[in-house]
């Protein structure tokens, strides 16, 4: 029986549509799991939780700061109450029962947040030299480099601790959660990957589902999180 992993979904503010971006399933299947997608039901929470062997929380909209105590700044992006309100609390069950999760982009803010951290709402207004790291460029493209901790699921996965990654956020990390720890850096210092030292919990700043088929090894991050979930 293939690892049957969850992913999370967008939705259309007034719930006439629900999507995910093909790439992340694809990714799912190609590396040996059973995609299921994941609506934004907040009371069938636990239902999905018992259902699914592992989780990626995908990528889309700006988490709402509520959720790190803070009140929204004028760059904040739009804000889908119900997808945060599934996502955060999904994630706190899944981290909690140390259920294998992937988090992508706004995947990785999510797990950081639902753990105790926080964001940068718009990290692009703050003072000092940053990066591009919303790309004009196709998407599978990587247009800067990480440094990846030796230690880490991140670069067991590459193979390599430096790689060049696709970029498309203008949120990122500003406190790191407790029991986080960061495995990837790009040069400006920007968070692009952490992991907890325990189970597979794994989020990365940057989009895998983008950029495997052009570069293989980005497929192995979606191998090691179906293995991870893959029943004993
Ligand atoms: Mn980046």
């Amino acid at each position: 029986m293939k690892p049957l992993i969850g992913i999370t979904c967008s939705e259309e503010a007034d719930g006439s549509r629900v999507y995910l971006n093909g790439n992340y399933v694809e990714a799912i299947t190609a590396a040996g799991g059973l995609p299921l997608l994941l609506p934004a039901l907040e009371d069938l929470t636990a239902d999905f939780f018992e259902t699914v062997d592992g989780i990626v929380f995908s990528g889309g909209d700006d988490v709402d700061p509520v959720y790190f105590d803070e009140e929204p700044r004028p760059g904040l992006g739009a804000i889908y109450p119900g997808r945060d309100a599934f996502e955060i609390k999904l994630a706190r069950t899944a981290m909690a029962a140390r259920k294998p999760v992937l988090g992508i982009c706004r995947g990785f803010q999510v797990l950081n947040i639902a753990a105790g951290g926080a964001a940068y709402q718009d990290f692009a207004a703050l003072p000092g030299t940053h990066l591009k790291h919303v790309q004009q460029a196709p998407r599978w493209y990587p247009t800067h480099s990480i440094k990846i901790e030796t230690e880490s699921h991140l670069a067991k996965a590459l193979g390599t601790t430096a790689v060049r990654v696709n970029s498309f956020h203008h949120q990122a990390v500003s406190r790191l959660a407790p029991e986080f720890i960061v495995t990837a850096r790009a040069s400006d210092g920007v968070i692009e990957a952490v992991e907890s030292g325990q189970g597979f919990i794994l989020g990365v700043q940057f989009h895998p589902e983008e950029m495997w088929r052009r570069d293989e090894k980005f497929l192995n991050i979606f191998k090691l999180l179906v293995d991870a979930a893959r029943k004993p």
